[in-house]
């Protein structure tokens, strides 16, 4: 397992957040992406319910980013929503960079 720490969160465009990872690895995340994977309770409900998530890509945005704990990072959305807690390794497991990508097609 790559260690799922990071060394640093950073604005990598306005509708992108990026994190980059102790072992050096980059991962830059659309806000979209991020706001659709939300891990919370009630979005996972929706989720089972009726499916994706449907967030408009174009307003969605931070209004902060709270670490929480050692582990996770607490998003902020400008929709009001507020209860994802998300974890490094959630983070790290959905990065969606070619990289990424191709270990996760392995694995299934
Ligand atoms: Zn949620
Ligand atoms: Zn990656």
């Amino acid at each position: 397992m790559p260690t799922a720490d990071p060394t640093d969160i950073f604005e990598a465009s306005p509708s992108e957040l990026g994190i980059t990872w102790k072992d050096g690895h980059r991962s830059v995340y659309s806000l979209h992406h991020l706001r659709i994977s939300c891990p919370c309770a009630t979005c996972n409900d929706l989720r089972g319910k009726y499916g994706p998530l449907v967030i408009n890509r174009d307003t969605i945005r931070l209004k902060g980013v709270e670490p929480t704990g050692r582990y996770a990072l607490q998003l902020l959305w400008n929709d009001g929503h507020q209860t994802g807690i998300y974890a490094w390794e959630f983070l790290r497991e959905i990065c969606s960079c070619p990289e990424c990508a191709k270990k996760g097609a392995a694995k299934s």
